[in-house]
């Protein structure tokens, strides 16, 4: 089935501020953690947030210790107030925009207007606005209310960050009509706007329509009634559990959106149900594509045979030996390596995509037992290169197989709070692509090694997989954040990740053009920069937002190997 997922699904900037803050809490002290009332409107990522000891306060304590944080959004300056006073450090975690509105209420309280907010009564923004007017406050959700209106003298209106731009302007006017000169202030968030915009274009593309969110969340809510009014069937649902597959069978094209209180690891896993449901009008051969592209990526076998393709062609251009024996041992090490460790690996993968993670359980037998005939095959082959160069096989096997495990004794774990080698924050990442460069260029040409241009090689190498398997931690940065896994984007962030590996692409094409500067030049060294050419545009649609985190972004990511293997194939047959 076709599935088209909108650009802006999934959490706005202020949920994720919020999250971002009780996480970084969580992670750095030892105090007890706390947020007053549920920190977003999302079950599933407020049950991760239990599990990682994250309480809930319904009330308002007279004593508290430890930290509190305060939602998304807001509460009123009262209760602010009191949780001051309960002993607790307060953290603010408010979304700037509703501050906004916050802001604009108290101002114009403090001048003699009335306020009337323009949203659901119960919701917590509009609770926690309300608190900035009270008792010179009314609440409108519809034309009712409107005409329950007794206002006397100078006013404003402001409206709840995520309401519906059209029923806005209806109810505005209609208030207008009885009471005249009024202040408006039009206070949907930019992200709402564009959200439901967003939707609304969808629906001209799509058969039906999939919101993915909490079934309690007004905007996600309000995304689904959006989507009914184009005549759009519609499913919302809080997770891929929910999905009605035979009623979705019977479309070709599903658009999917999502609340902003939705994570992107709940978004992708409906998007990876929806994927695999072969759609109405679905041919066999598009099936056959979707399901083997699928099964490539799962099985690491797509990686695998990049691996492979690299280290054949690098045994033949750099020293003339077997192409297929340098295909063999990269292959082996890699798919074996891969596979064995996605073992370890499992928890956040749960999380990221639960699909591939029932796959795992389910062929974990075969999938052990056929990386384990592979590392023995290209063990086999490493063995007659010399005893250093199966020594230094030998140390990479087993430095990956305990990767996971605890390794540090008692005294070390306890002063530098690690026990496992992953625990060293973005270690994953360097580990991975350091392998991957000493099994394709440093063990299949250990015989007649040069420092140059191999040594530079390696180097160019390491940037490639360090790059493409650190974008992969941004596509599961929100999930692996959840379950506190370090890789470099949950320690760094996102945005200056990015802007890392950017750099990152420049140097390595700076690497590339260097050594003909120096007339030192080699055409296996510029045969790297399609490569980077490749993963600087993906990047950049990555941050322009015109593709998002999904299984096709992570099949064009991986893909990017093939740019780098097939250039350096095509030049040297
Ligand atoms: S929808 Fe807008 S106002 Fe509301 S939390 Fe998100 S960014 Fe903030």
């Amino acid at each position: 089935m076709k599935v088209i997922l909108a650009q802006k699904a999934g959490f706005c900037m202020g949920v994720r501020r919020a999250v971002d803050v009780t996480l970084e809490t969580v992670q750095n002290n030892d105090q007890r953690v706390a947020t007053y009332g549920p920190l977003i409107h999302n079950p599933q990522v407020l049950d991760l947030l239990h599990d990682r000891g994250v309480e809930v306060l319904h009330e308002l304590p007279d004593k508290q210790d430890g930290v509190i944080i305060i939602r998304a959004h807001g509460v009123p300056p009262a209760h602010k107030l009191k949780l001051a006073e309960s002993g607790a450090t307060v953290r603010d975690a408010t979304c700037p925009r509703v501050m906004k509105v916050q802001a604009i209420i108290k101002k114009h309280h403090a001048k003699g207007y009335f306020t009337v907010i323009v949203g659901d009564k119960d919701h917590a923004e509009v609770v926690g606005l309300m608190g900035y007017a009270a008792p010179d406050v009314a609440v409108v959700s519809d034309l009712a209310d409107v005409e329950a209106l007794g206002i006397a003298g100078k006013y404003i209106i402001v409206c709840q960050t995520t309401q519906d731009r059209d029923s806005f302007d209806l109810l505005c006017a209609a208030i207008e009509a009885r009471f005249p000169d009024g202040k408006i202030f039009n206070t949907i968030c930019d992200s709402t706007n564009k959200r439901q915009a967003e939707v609304r274009n969808l629906c001209d593309r799509v058969d039906a329509v999939v919101v993915v969110g909490g079934k309690f969340s007004a905007n996600t809510k309000r995304l689904a009634v959006i989507a009914e009014n184009r005549n759009k069937p519609v499913f919302l649902v809080e997770t891929e559990d929910d999905l009605d597959i035979a009623a979705i069978r019977a479309f070709d094209v599903i658009g999917v959106t999502a609340g902003a209180s939705t994570p992107t690891w709940m978004i992708n896993r409906v998007v990876r149900s929806l994927e695999v449901i072969p759609g109405k009008g679905q041919s066999f051969l598009t099936t056959f594509i979707r399901k083997t592209m699928w099964l490539l990526l799962a099985t690491n076998v797509y990686a695998a045979v990049a691996g492979g393709l690299l280290g054949g062609v690098f045994a033949r251009c750099l020293n003339g030996n077997s192409s297929l024996n340098g295909f063999l041992i990269s292959f082996g090490y890699l798919f074996a390596m891969h596979n064995i460790n996605r073992y370890a690996d499992s928890h956040s993968k749960k999380f990221n995509d639960p699909i591939l993670e029932q796959f795992s359980e389910k062929y974990c037998k075969a999938l052990i037992g056929f990386s384990s005939l592979l590392l023995i095959l290209s063990g086999s082959l490493v063995y007659p290169l010399g005893t250093a160069p199966f020594a230094l096989f030998l140390a990479m096997t087993v430095f990956g197989l305990t990767y996971g495990n605890r390794i540090f004794p008692e005294s070390f774990a306890s002063v530098l709070k690690i026990k496992r080698l992953k625990e060293i924050p973005g270690s994953k990442t360097f580990l991975v692509a350091s392998a991957w460069s000493l099994i394709i260029i440093l063990i299949p040409n250990w015989k007649g090694f040069v420092l140059y241009p191999n040594l530079l090689l390696m180097l160019m190498l390491v940037i490639c997989i360090y790059c493409r398997t650190s974008l992969f931690d941004v596509f599961d940065v929100q999930g692996d954040r959840i379950v506190g896994k370090e890789t470099l984007p949950v320690c760094i962030g996102e945005k200056k990740t990015l802007n890392f590996l950017t750099w990152s692409l420049y140097l390595l094409v700076a690497l590339a053009i260097m050594p003909f500067m120096v007339g030192k030049g080699l055409v296996v060294t510029l045969l790297f920069l399609p490569f980077a050419v490749y993963l600087l545009f993906l990047i950049h649609l990555y941050q322009s937002g015109r593709v998002v985190a999904s299984p096709r972004l992570e099949f064009m990511l991986e893909s990017s190997l093939y740019v780098l293997g097939l250039s350096q194939i095509l030049f040297h047959l």
